[in-house]
Formats: structure tokens, C-alpha cells, sequence
């Protein structure tokens, strides 16, 4: 995270006051027994220190991270009161007893886990809180099909620990509906149905919001909360919670023919006038906005032209009064006019793949308003 300083770079605006009326809108929706939040890279690059206490405040006792030094930090914010917080990316080859310490539950992502989590539990005669990942169809972690069978037949694997939630995840998380994730849903039920009794979780926040058959013990949802549209074919109509800027830097009237950005990636068709923005691939843009994407500048589009360079990019203002437009002004990259899920379609990725970078690098403002009456921002 940068530090606040000068108003030369990208700023990010976190509505806390959206992501708590998300999560209450999420715990309306579920009907299974308990929803987590997941807060993996330090919650989607919005920082966890300040999204964790918004949650907590409003009940939330579940948290997903995705490792252990996610999972200790956490723990040092939420103090060791009931809460939750689970760790995705599995033990990480970090002692059992270590993980119990901080009050973490690890998904287990492979046999040799278990079977080292068993040993230790035997060797130390503790007993330690698991999950366990299963492999339904995404071939990224967990049991397959015939580790789970070993299991089923060799149930003393698990000796000293304790089952609290078998995890899997949907391939086409943004599809629920599709055949693969049908099958993924009628595995998961076969399987967690010969294994020992414990809490299942498989629905992330598109499958929340699809219907509950998706929705078993434990959901575990981060976009949602957010106000990222994980699935646009189906808007789920989230709060928007995040906004990103950038200033302008310098405005300039161009002739016809003028040749802008790195190798004349874009050459003006009549007299123009140009904004040079200070936001680029260093801020976490992707390049291949390239004369391709938009932003928005007083609510109305100005599209981008030339590449994205390192800490730059153009955008085309002959539209905007003489004015309107100048150095200073701020432009909005992704917030209420235009969705990070519809400038990442643009880029060609996925929303979180937006997200996470530019509000990672941006300089963070945390606002607790629920909606923005006027355009504070764009003096
Ligand atoms: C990131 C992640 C989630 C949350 O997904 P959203 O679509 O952002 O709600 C849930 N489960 C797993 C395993 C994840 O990696």
C-alpha cells in the first residue's frame, strides 16, 4: 500500500457501509448454518485490517484466507474470540500444533496432509481441527475419486483430527447451473456421503445467490460482498462498493494525424483534444485496454487511446467542454458509471483479475456513505 501523499496517483474508495449491507443481504439469501467471508489477498486488495472489523461488527464468524501468514494476521485483528478462519492453500508444511496456536483451520489439499496431520496428532496427542478439500472437477486441490474411496475404506487415515468441513469448489463457479457443475454438486453428495459426518461447503457468491440447493452448511463468498459481478450473464445486483480514479495530468489539443502513445499505437482521425492520465500497468492496468477500454469523467465515457504504459495512459476529452477537463481533475477507471466487471470484459479477464491488482497498488480511502449524491470526487 502506498502512502497518502501529493494527488499524482491512482485512488481507491471502499464503501465499508455497501460491503456490510452486502453481507446482510447474503445472510437474508442463505439457508444453510453458517456464511464465511473470504478475505484471500488481503480481501481481494482492499485490505483486510479495515474489511475483517466491518464484518465482525455485522456477525460475520466465518473467514477464509488463503494461507497461513494470512491466517496468523487475521487472527492478530480478530483477537481469539469464537471466530472462524479457515485456510484455503492448506497447512503449507506449517506445523498442526502451530495452526491450532493461532486458531486456524486448514483445508487439507492432498492424502499426505492428512497423513501428516494424523502423525503429528498421534506423536504430540493432540487432537487437531481440519477441513478437507475434495476434488470434485477442478483438478486444483483436494481427494480425488480414488482418495476418497482409500479414506472411505481406511477410516483410521484420520485418527486425531477432527473433520469440521468438507470443501469443495465449482469449476464454472460462474455458471452453477451448467451440466459440469451439476455433476460437481451430485459427486459432492455422493462422497461426502460415505465419509464421516461433517459440515459441507461448496457455494461461493454466484452459487449463493443461484438458489439453495447450491447452498449446504457453510457458503463462502468474497465478490459478493464487494459488489463484483463474478457472473455478468446473470447480474446478481450487488451494491458497488469499490471506486478507482486517477488525475489528469496534462491536456493538449492535437491536429489530425497525431500519432499517440508508445510505437503510434493510435493515430487521431480529426483535431483532438488528449488527457494523459496517471495510471497504467504499474497500477495494476491491464495492457490490453489498449485503444480499446473507457473511463469515465464527470459520468460521461472517454475512450482510451494508444497502449497502457508503465505509470500512463491517454484518453481521448474532445467531447468534454474546453474546461471541463484539466489537470487535477480525477477520472473514474472502475466505480458507479462503469463496473470493474464491464472494464475487465473490455480487457478480456476476469473481474477479480481487475480488482485485485489496481486496488492492491491504489492508495486506499476507506467511506462509510451509502450512496454518493454528488460527484465529491471530481472537483
Ligand atoms: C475465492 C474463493 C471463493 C470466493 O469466491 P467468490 O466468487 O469471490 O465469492 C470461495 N471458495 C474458494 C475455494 C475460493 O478460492
Amino acid at each position: 500500500m502506498t502512502v497518502a501523499g501529493p494527488d499524482d496517483h491512482p485512488l481507491v474508495e471502499i464503501d465499508l457501509s455497501a460491503i456490510a449491507l452486502n453481507w446482510q443481504k447474503a445472510c437474508q439469501v442463505f439457508r444453510g448454518a453458517h456464511l464465511g467471508a473470504v478475505l484471500k489477498n488481503d480481501a481481494y486488495g482492499l485490505g483486510i485490517g479495515r474489511i475483517a472489523p466491518c464484518l465482525v461488527e455485522k456477525g460475520c464468524q466465518n473467514f477464509w484466507v488463503a494461507n497461513f501468514s494470512e491466517g496468523v494476521l487475521l487472527r492478530e485483528t480478530l483477537g481469539s474470540e469464537q471466530s472462524r478462519i479457515f485456510v484455503l492453500h492448506g497447512s503449507g508444511r506449517v506445523s498442526f500444533h502451530t495452526h491450532a496456536i493461532h486458531g486456524l483451520i486448514p483445508v487439507l489439499a492432498c492424502l499426505d496432509e492428512i497423513v501428516l496431520a494424523s502423525a503429528e496428532a498421534s506423536k504430540n496427542g493432540e487432537r487437531y481441527r481440519v477441513a478437507i478439500h475434495l476434488d470434485t472437477g477442478l483438478s486444483r486441490l483436494g481427494l480425488d475419486r480414488t482418495q476418497v474411496e482409500l479414506l472411505v475404506e481406511q477410516p483410521h487415515r484420520l485418527d486425531g483430527l477432527i473433520v469440521d468441513t468438507w470443501v469443495t469448489q465449482l469449476a464454472r463457479f460462474d455458471d452453477p447451473r451448467s451440466p459440469e457443475c451439476l455433476e460437481q454438486r451430485e459427486r459432492f453428495i455422493r462422497w461426502t456421503g460415505l465419509l464421516p459426518q461433517a459440515d459441507r461447503s461448496l457455494a461461493a457468491s454466484t452459487a449463493l445467490f443461484t438458489d439453495s440447493s447450491w447452498h449446504f452448511d457453510h457458503a463462502r463468498i468474497g465478490s459478493a460482498l464487494f459488489g463484483v459481478e463474478t457472473a455478468p450473464r446473470f447480474p446478481m445486483n450487488y451494491l458497488p462498493a469499490v471506486t478507482l480514479t486517477a488525475p489528469v495530468l496534462r491536456v493538449q489539443s492535437v491536429p489530425a494525424g497525431t500519432a499517440v502513445g508508445y510505437s503510434g499505437l493510435y493515430k487521431t482521425a480529426a483535431p483532438s483534444r488528449l488527457a494523459t492520465l496517471a495510471i497504467g500497468y504499474g497500477d495494476g492496468l491491464p495492457v490490453s485496454l489498449a485503444n480499446h477500454g473507457q473511463v469515465f469523467i464527470h459520468g460521461i465515457a472517454a475512450p482510451i487511446v494508444g497502449g497502457i504504459s508503465m505509470g500512463l495512459m491517454t484518453v481521448d476529452v474532445t467531447r468534454f467542454g474546453i474546461n471541463q477537463v484539466k489537470a487535477g481533475t480525477r477520472a473514474e477507471i472502475y466505480g458507479r458509471h462503469q463496473p470493474v466487471h464491464q472494464l475487465a470484459q473490455l480487457a478480456g479477464i476476469a473481474p477479480n483479475a481487475l480488482l485485485v491488482p489496481t486496488a492492491s497498488l491504489a492508495t486506499r480511502v476507506y467511506r462509510t456513505a451509502i450512496a454518493k449524491v454528488s460527484e465529491e470526487n471530481e472537483a
